[in-house]
């Protein structure tokens, strides 16, 4: 399996208290097995525990430390696709239920996070999505009007309200309410430990090798089986059900790597600035995302460093990965510095790369797959990974309990052929 981050993450730089959880020794026997330790496997492993399912969450390596810990975390209602374009696909009233779920998703996690007490610096951050150039201006004001007439808020900034909310100059921008940012990792954590404390086994260092269906019979195979029995190198786990969380498709379901696109995606991060400098650059307490694709963002960090990201490509593999680490980053930085030029005369210390799976429509794919028996999954996000992997807990969860709805089909894989 590809390594999932390349280049240190300020998130594992801060010296976090990391529990630790056993690696598997034993078998053990559990209603659901969720296989992926990061943010979507951490909150489904919560929400299946609070509501009294016994869980087993299984790790290949060490909780959160996958893409999680490659997350800058902006957690934003409005979709990585653009209304308009989702519309297009799906008609309005699909677009307009998929950027509904979207945003009570980001409130739900934001109140979430709030009433289970997760430290992981959560901080509620407009967001301005801008456009830079007059050609890109014409497209924004279209999509503005769209969002408003499906009831969504935002307000529209001129050049002019642009530049004193962001410091540089565009050609205007949607201002966003409602959305925030946390430490990805801390909040992974959080979650697991919620999902502990309400009865979840958590096993790290614990890949998952293989899979077997039990049949009523006794008998081996893979159809649908009474229970689904995951090898790992010291114990096995038997379930009625498996939840995949392992943010693509792995080695495991090869027959599903054809629907993602896996694409890298490149981080830098400055020193902490002084007020003088903060003041200097113009930039507020809000979050920033371009039109332009791929896209470039940006974000602070609690501690009054910037961190810029974006410049998406296709994989590279080998050798050719770390050179396309260091263009990329540099890219950004170069970027940044058109924007904001007193950033040529800051320090950059932090610099990484994380490998995400896109789906043709931006969408996630949530929910069961007919070749798959007792499976369900949760992949495929985007730069949504967090609001949708906590959209992903929810759905499953119904879905589990037996409450299907129009909202799962939106998600399906079948919505794609
Ligand atoms: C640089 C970057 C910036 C991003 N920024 C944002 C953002 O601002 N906002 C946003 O919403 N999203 C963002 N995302 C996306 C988001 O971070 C991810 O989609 C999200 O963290 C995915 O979480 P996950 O739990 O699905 O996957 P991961 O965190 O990757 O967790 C999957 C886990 O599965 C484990 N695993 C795999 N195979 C096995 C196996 N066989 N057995 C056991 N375990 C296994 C892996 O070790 C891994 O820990 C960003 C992503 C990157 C890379």
């Amino acid at each position: 399996m590809p390594r999932l981050r390349l280049g240190p993450s300020l998130w594992l730089d801060r010296r976090t208290q990391a529990p630790s959880f056993p690696s598997l020794r034993h078998d053990v026997r559990v209603e659901v097995a969720i296989v992926g330790g990061g943010l979507t496997g951490a909150a489904i492993a919560w929400r299946f525990a609070k509501a009294g399912i016994p869980v087993a969450l299984i790790e290949r390596a060490r909780v959160g430390r996958g893409s999680t810990a490659a997350s800058t975390a902006l957690l934003m209602q409005e979709p990585d696709v653009d209304l308009r374009e989702l519309a297009s696909r799906y008609g309005k009233a699909g677009a307009r239920r998929v950027w509904q779920l979207s945003r009570a998703a980001t409130r739900d996690f934001v109140r979430t996070i709030d009433q289970l007490g997760i430290e992981c610096d959560l901080a509620a951050r407009d967001s301005l999505y801008y456009a830079l150039t007059p050609k890109a201006i014409e497209p924004l004001r279209i999509e503005h009007r769209l969002r408003r007439r499906a009831g969504f808020s935002g307000r529209w900034l001129s050049a002019a309200q642009l530049s004193d909310a962001s410091g540089f100059e565009g050609a205007g921008a949607i201002r966003t309410h409602g959305n925030a940012q946390i430490d990805p990792y801390k909040a992974c954590l959080g979650f697991t430990r919620a999902a502990v404390e309400r009865g979840a086994q958590v096993f790290e260092r614990t890949p998952v090798l293989a899979r077997r269906s039990r049949l009523r019979t006794g008998n081996w195979g893979l159809g649908a089986g009474e229970s689904v029995v995951l090898r790992t190198p010291h114990g096995s786990v038997t379930a009625d059900r498996v939840i995949v969380a392992t943010g693509y498709a792995t080695e495991r379901f090869k027959p599903l790597a054809g629907r993602f696109r896996m694409l890298h995606t490149y981080v830098v991060g400055t020193r902490r600035l002084s007020r003088a400098e903060r003041r200097r650059l113009g930039l507020g307490a809000v979050m920033l995302w371009e039109t332009g694709r791929p896209y470039h963002y940006a974000r602070w960090t609690p501690d009054n460093r910037l961190l810029l990201g974006g410049g998406d490509r296709t994989r590279v593999r080998g050798r050719s990965r770390a050179r396309a680490f260091r263009d990329g980053t540099q890219r950004i930085t170069e970027y940044f510095v058109g924007l904001y030029p007193a950033l040529a005369q800051i320090a950059f210390e932090y610099a990484w790369e994380g490998l995400f799976a896109m789906t043709p429509d931006g969408l996630p794919y949530i929910g069961a797959h007919r070749r798959y028996p007792r499976h369900l999954f949760a992949l495929g996000y985007g730069g949504n990974g967090m609001t949708f992997g906590f959209l992903a807990s929810r759905l499953l969860l119904d879905w589990y309990r037996g409450k299907r709805s129009a909202d799962h089909d939106l998600f399906a894989f079948n919505r794609l052929r």
